[in-house]
């Protein structure tokens, strides 16, 4: 019998609260988007302080449509930080405009404002800053830059659903943020996303844009003349997207979100046990903080020193593997990936910082209902890996 403990990646927390909900509208006879999804806007745009709040069925979706509503041509370059999910560059290249990079700052895993103001141009648009692993990025230079340059400013905030940054809430301060409620992030739909965003305009074309670029409402507006016999015609004024959400989805979303603070609070709790307990191995770099943050606690990265190890990142993941212990990458640097490789004939001195991290980085296991107990286990299996690993000293130590 195999008695070895097992601490899984991620486990979600979905409780009967959630199932009621979920069957309540699967009584209803009403499943796509509705009033579930209309009444968790609502509480989306509460939580986050947001002007306004557009529900689809990803993150993607809502990078997607932001990008979208610019009306940007192939001349038109947008800039995201290569250390992230391939979602948010590859909505740059679906919405026609040009993909750049621009490097991060090893120590946060955000882009480095300096890196990204050397590779704005006169052709840059946009920018879509990604909060890594909940750590907002450093929003003051980024919407200095944004004034002082004219570009709009998309925030990848797929991991950052609770932070904040100088207690202006995430989603409330670019003038687009999108939000994952994918099946591992902090609260969870199955798949889902939100788009918020402070101008109305835009918001109701991306509305549109949403469900087949297709207005009920805009039909009725530009033909005042209209009777109501008419009033299940429709028109299409863009060409849209089949990214809306389901009420069924709604439903779940509405019960998680109000756990956010339940589960951010636990969290924070095993995150900061991790540090606490990881902060004293020389084989091992923390990722940084910011005081002038909130902290999402969405995932619990490290950085290994592998100069200072006889195995690989690669090789460690599987020693933790073969003692039951689940752990990712956040992230394979794009620039690393073939097509991102092949098509814009990048290298990985291209990004170095990016690079560094990328080939150093794992994510250990966080979430609200991982017990204390495992993150102890968790971190004393690494420290008997990295013990039994060590690089021995080239010239002896007289
Ligand atoms: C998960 C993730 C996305 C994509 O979210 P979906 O809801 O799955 O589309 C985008 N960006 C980052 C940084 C992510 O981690």
């Amino acid at each position: 019998m195999n008695t070895q403990k097992k601490v899984a990646f991620f486990k979600t927390d979905i409780g009967t609260q959630e199932e009621h909900a979920v069957m309540e509208v699967l009584r209803s006879g009403w499943l796509t988007t509705g009033q579930q999804t209309a009444d968790f806007e609502n509480a989306f745009k509460t939580y986050t302080g947001a002007r306004n709040a557009v529900a689809v069925n990803s993150c993607t979706a809502a990078l997607h449509l932001a990008l979208e509503s610019l009306d940007l041509t192939s001349d038109d370059e947008v800039i995201t930080s290569p250390f992230t999910f391939s979602a948010s560059a590859s909505e740059i290249i679906h919405a026609g405009a040009r993909l750049k990079f621009a490097d991060i700052n090893p120590h946060t895993g955000n882009i480095d404002p300096a890196c990204l103001e050397q590779t704005i141009s006169p052709r840059t648009k946009a920018v879509i800053p990604v909060h890594y692993a909940g750590l907002p990025c450093d929003m003051n230079e980024i919407m200095n830059l944004s004034f002082e340059y004219d570009l709009k400013i998309i925030e990848d905030a797929a991991h950052a659903l609770e932070s904040s940054f100088n207690s202006q809430k995430i989603g409330s301060i670019g003038d687009f943020t999108c939000f994952s409620f994918y099946a591992t992030k902090n609260i969870t739909t199955g798949e889902g996303g939100m788009l918020t965003c402070d101008n109305d305009a835009l918001a109701e074309k991306i509305r549109i844009l949403s469900l087949h670029g297709m207005s009920k409402d805009a039909w009725k507006r530009y033909h005042p003349t209209l009777n109501s016999g008419a009033k299940n015609y429709y028109q299409i004024l863009f060409r849209g997207f089949k990214y809306n959400m389901s009420d069924i989805q709604a439903a779940l979303g509405i019960v998680q979100l109000s756990r956010v603070d339940e589960f951010w609070e636990k969290r924070r709790v095993r995150a900061q046990l991790y540090r606490t307990l990881l902060q004293d191995i020389p084989e091992i770099e923390l990722f940084d903080d910011d005081i002038r943050s909130k902290h999402a606690y969405h995932l619990m990265p490290v950085k290994l020193r592998t100069d200072m190890l006889t195995i690989t990142r690669d090789q460690c993941i599987e020693l933790l593997r073969q003692n039951g212990i689940g752990c990712s990458i956040h992230f394979i640097a794009l620039h690393l990936h073939p097509y991102f490789q092949d098509t814009f004939g990048l290298i990985p001195s291209d990004f170095p910082n990016a690079t560094n991290v990328s080939e150093r980085v794992i994510t250990l296991p966080l979430y609200p209902i991982l017990p204390e107990e495992d993150v102890v286990y968790v971190v004393e299996t690494i420290k008997r890996i990295l013990c039994a690993n060590l690089r021995k000293p080239l010239i002896p130590v007289t």
